[in-house]
This record gives structure tokens, C-alpha cells and sequence, in this order.
């Protein structure tokens, strides 16, 4: 029986000699992966539609017996051909679908990650990556993924995170440390300015913020990255390619340089 979903494509394997493995960021199933049935073989079969980043309904037969679905039909919605002839543009969409594939489980069903994939890759073709673009879009994929961070309190004693108070920023659990509550020789924290902290905050709870200096939003991209690092155990493989096509983006935000 056919079945239907809305998915964009991350990304496409051969298998054997005339098919390919497909993975998709789907609207009701989160990540799948589908085996295109001679697609390998013969371009026309699926006419050209198989790109990674291009947005279609996708008709299925659900796989039996712990076997991929198959895919039976691509009918696009949005090729987003753009993204490939615009290497600020494609190498942000690069590193949006590699945090994808990596963050992201077979089969957990995220619709407001599969909104942001597509919003994030609209945007990318619309105007060149600022860091409060990046900031905003790994705040939410962390955010969407259950690694919710706590701007506000140390997560050790409660304490709100006052004018006086130097809070740290824990990598590995995602949450704020006071002084107090710091470990002698933590090598997971990193010290947390109050700007950048009330920038973070704000921007979880999706308040307006224009009118803020550049600096908070380098470190909080500095602070997203590294967290995202943590969590994939190694920085992404695209992050360089990223920020040598986007000049906007401040290099010392970017925790392992090439
Ligand atoms: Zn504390």
C-alpha cells in the first residue's frame, strides 16, 4: 500500500549495483531512509529529482521485516536549485543537512525540525548567513532535539543568574554553573558573559532583539558550536567549508579552525 509524507533530502548512497539509499528529513516520520529502486542505474527513473536539499511529497511502500521503504515517486514541492550555484548559500544548507543527519534519530517524528530545515533553507537562499542566523538555528535544532539549555539558573543550586554573579557554561550537561558550583579543573565549562547569557535567554524565548551589540552573538555562537561539537563528539566536517564561504561569519566563533 502507498503512503505519503512531505520530506527533504539530506542525502543520496548508491547500494549495489543499480539502486540508491535515500535520506530524508520527512514531516511525519523525522529521518528516514528509502531505497530508490534503480536509481543508480538510470538517472530518468526518478527525472533528475533525487538532490539533496529539495523539498517534494514523497510517495512509499512502507518496508516489511526491518527492510528500508521503498520509494515509489518524487513530486517536488521546491528544488531550492538556487543553493547550488551559490557556494555562501550551499554550504550553509551543507552544514544545515549534516547537522541533520547526525543529530537527528531514524523515525522520531519532529514536525517543528522539519519547519526549520525547510525555513533554514529558504532563508539561506534569500540573504547571506549573519551569525544571528546561525545563533538562531542551532539554538533551535538543540532546543527542537530535547537539549533544552537553561539560560537563567545554575543548574546545580538554583541561583538566577544576577548583575554580580559569574556564571559558567557546562558543555557536557547543556546547562549554567555558578562560581559555587563550578568543579576545580572542569574541562567541559566555559565562563558565560552577561550579555551573551541575556542574549541567549531572550532568544529561547523568541523576544525581539535588534537592538544588541555584535560581540554577545559571536559568543553565543562560539558556545552553540562547541556545544553541538559535545554532543557529536567532533566538529562538523562542513563547519569549515561554512566559514571560509561566509565572510560574515566571525572566525573566532568557530572553535576548530582548519
Ligand atoms: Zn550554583
Amino acid at each position: 500500500m502507498e503512503q505519503r509524507t512531505q520530506g527533504i533530502l539530506l542525502k543520496t548512497n548508491d547500494v549495489g549495483e543499480a539502486d540508491q539509499v535515500v535520506n530524508v528529513f520527512s514531516l511525519d516520520h523525522g529521518r528516514m531512509v528509502f531505497r530508490a529502486r534503480g536509481a543508480k542505474r538510470s538517472k530518468r527513473r526518478f527525472a533528475g529529482l533525487l538532490e539533496s536539499f529539495s523539498h517534494h511529497e514523497i510517495v512509499f511502500q512502507p518496508g516489511r521485516g526491518g527492510r528500508w521503504p521503498i520509494l515509489l515517486r518524487l513530486e517536488p514541492i521546491e528544488m531550492h536549485t538556487t543553493l547550488r550555484g551559490d557556494l555562501g548559500a550551499f554550504s550553509a544548507a551543507s552544514y544545515a543537512v549534516e547537522l541533520f543527519l547526525k543529530l537527528t534519530k531514524e523515525g522520531d517524528a519532529n514536525p517543528r525540525l522539519f519547519q526549520l530545515l525547510s525555513t533554514f533553507l529558504t532563508y539561506s537562499t534569500q540573504q547571506p548567513l549573519s551569525p544571528k542566523g546561525l545563533c538562531r538555528f542551532h539554538l533551535r535544532i538543540l532546543t527542537d532535539l530535547g537539549f533544552q539549555p537553561n539560560w537563567n539558573h545554575c543548574m546545580e543550586c538554583g541561583r538566577l543568574f544576577g548583575k554580580e554573579s559569574f556564571f559558567h557554561f557546562d558543555l557536557a550537561q547543556g546547562g549554567l554553573l555558578c562560581q559555587t558550583c563550578l568543579p576545580p579543573q572542569s574541562r567541559t565549562t566555559r565562563p558565560l558573559r552577561i550579555a551573551t547569557q541575556r542574549l541567549l535567554s531572550q532568544l529561547q524565548k523568541q523576544q525581539s532583539l535588534n537592538s544588541l551589540a555584535v560581540r554577545p552573538w559571536n559568543d553565543a555562537l562560539l558556545l552553540l558550536n562547541l556545544r553541538t561539537d559535545h554532543l557529536l563528539h567532533g566538529p562538523p566536517q562542513s563547519r569549515n567549508f561554512l566559514y571560509q564561504m561566509n565572510a560574515s561569519l566571525p572566525q573566532d566563533s568557530n572553535p576548530h579552525p582548519s
